[in-house]
């Protein structure tokens, strides 16, 4: 028998008629390449979002058409993500980091109609424009008077091209199965792929973003999300923080940049913001050098990467900020796990171990880890395997992909290695491709990682696997210094007795001036691995 309740849709139009009915007077504050600090409300921009939904349709864009957009956080962006997806279009986010052969491939796989850019990307488009088959035209996300000049065809200005049009407009409704964005990965190995969301899918991610062991917004709070709004979706938070009605701070192309960033929260009252290890690592060395603090920040989400300790640590001791680990990917919308506050009244050493790992899952993800035969293993915290998840937000099948993603029994195999626990806590230990294999067995780098990054004078630690005649391979550990620090090599593979087995102790380290970054601000293993192939043991 079925339930009898109604058959409402779970779409993004749903969740910007509950902000736009509930929620008007809720700040959007953005930094622009083209104004230091833009400021409008929400009620403002959704009639901004109805004005685009009409141009987007005078220029004869048809449902299902990719809409590209290569552009940083701010409000220009956020209409684009509601006027595409609402109209029945998808928002086809790219992120300008790639290598630009990566991004041609993208936009000729997703056959992109039309692509808003902000301005500065101009020159890598023109340079790109003669491959792009698909592109109708460009709209640069700027206003008249900051119109540059290009060779590109078919340029439009946004504010131009939006002026004009009625501040309301005839949402259609939607099937929630209906794409409602796209999204690459960043093709580590190989071409990158697209994961397709669909309404449902970003609705209840955004649900689970809210859930209060996870995110838990609330309407008077303020959410600067550093992760870019060109990787998936910015974690769901130009999704989520309109369906509470808080405030979102946009930093713009500003989100490395330490200063920025902290004037920005101090400014605008934020209270949690969202970004990968590598930007906190700026931010913190900014108010260190500075000796400036954060004054309404009290909590940070960091994922994409293991969140080192020296992080954790120096954001509660210095500017009473905690910090939340999470763990997701592309194919997840992002979230999978989240670490929300430990048990204040653990031991310390307890807490931090606890803190270190990525969280437990967030209601709407199951995982499971299993061996090489895909026997499922134990939750024990010790046994690690492959981490397999299913659930609404995961992908089923790439953009485009003639056959399913998953397992024959309907799992999504992430390509991480992990151990879950008792209580459910999810422990990283590697991606699959980077597992380190010592006569046989696995070391974990991250754990590694975490031991070389707490020594006094490391800025970054990263352990590769470098080939080895007798043990196939060994770990090589390289570390970068903070400013002027001194690093020896024997006090640092010292650290590691007594923490780690004997064998797992990397057998020698470097230090480098810099750790070469992906396009997603994660260690680039694999540059780092080809950097040392030829690594001569001591
Ligand atoms: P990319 O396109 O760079 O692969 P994703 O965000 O999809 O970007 O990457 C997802 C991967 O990032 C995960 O499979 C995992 O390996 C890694 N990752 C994400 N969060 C964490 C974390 N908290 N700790 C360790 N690894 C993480």
């Amino acid at each position: 028998m079925n339930g009898l309740m109604m058959g409402t849709q779970l779409t993004l139009t749903g969740i910007m008629r509950h902000a736009q009915q509930n929620f008007p007077d809720s700040e959007i504050v953005s930094v622009t390449a083209d104004n230091p600090l833009h400021r409008y409300r929400y009620g403002d921009a959704f009639a901004r979002i109805a004005q685009l939904a009409n141009a987007l349709q005078g220029l004869g864009a048809q449902s299902g058409d990719r809409i590209g957009t290569l552009a940083w956080n701010d409000y220009r962006h956020f209409e684009l993500y509601y006027a595409t997806s609402c109209s029945g279009l998808i928002c086809h986010t790219i992120n300008p980091r790639l290598f630009a052969e990566q991004i041609a491939y993208i936009i000729q796989h997703a056959e992109d109609q039309w692509l808003f850019i902000d301005p500065m990307f101009v020159p890598l488009l023109e340079a790109l424009s003669d491959q792009l088959t698909s592109v109708k035209g460009y709209i640069l996300l700027t206003d008249s008077a900051n119109m540059p000049d290009t060779t590109l065809a078919n340029v439009h200005c946004y504010e131009t091209l939006i002026e004009g049009h009625p501040s309301t407009f005839d949402w259609p409704d939607l099937d929630e199965q209906s794409a409602a964005a796209l999204c690459y990965t960043s093709g580590t190995t190989g071409n990158p792929k697209g994961v397709l969301y669909s309404h449902r899918a970003m609705v209840l991610h955004t649900y689970g973003v809210l859930l209060p062991n996870v995110f838990n917004l609330q309407q008077h709070e303020a959410v600067l999300p550093v992760v870019p709004m060109f990787h998936v979706n910015a974690w769901s938070i130009p999704y989520a923080v309109p369906a509470v009605g808080a405030k979102l701070v946009f930093p713009g192309p500003k989100m490395a940049d330490g200063e920025t960033l902290s004037k920005l929260m101090n400014a605008e009252g934020v209270t949690i913001a969202a970004g990968v290890p590598t930007v906190w690592m700026a931010l913190l060395k900014y108010l260190r050098d500075n000796e400036e603090t954060l004054t309404s920040l009290n909590r940070v989400v960091v994922g994409g990467s293991a969140c080192p300790w020296a992080i954790m640590e120096e954001f509660e001791q210095r500017h009473g900020v905690y910090t939340h680990h999470a763990w997701g990917m592309t194919e997840m919308s992002p979230l999978g796990t989240y670490n929300s506050r430990v048990d204040e009244t653990l031991p310390p050493e307890e807490a931090r171990t606890l803190r270190l790992k990525q969280g437990v899952a967030a209601y709407g993800v199951e995982m499971r880890i299993v061996d090489a035969e895909g026997k499922e293993l134990p939750r024990d915290g010790v046994a690690f395997g492959a981490l397999q998840v299913r659930g609404p937000w995961v992908c089923e099948r790439y953009f485009k992909a003639g056959e399913s993603a998953l397992t024959a029994d309907g799992w999504f195999d992430t390509g991480d290695v992990a151990t879950i626990d008792s209580k459910g806590y999810l422990g990283i230990t590697d991606r699959t491709k980077d597992v380190i294999k010592s006569g046989g067995e696995w070391i974990s780098s991250i754990e590694l990682e975490n031991i070389a990054a707490a020594q006094p004078g490391v800025a970054e630690a990263a352990v590769i696997g470098v080939p080895h005649e007798k043990w196939s391979e060994r770990p090589l550990l390289v570390v970068v210094p903070t400013v002027g620090a001194q690093l020896d090599r024997q006090t640092l593979l010292s650290a590691f007795e007594g923490k780690v087995a004997k064998w797992w102790i990397p057998e020698d380290c470097v230090v480098v001036d810099e750790i070469p970054h992906t396009a997603t601000g994660k260690v680039s293993k694999k540059d780092l691995r080809e950097q040392f192939a030829e690594h001569r043991w001591p």
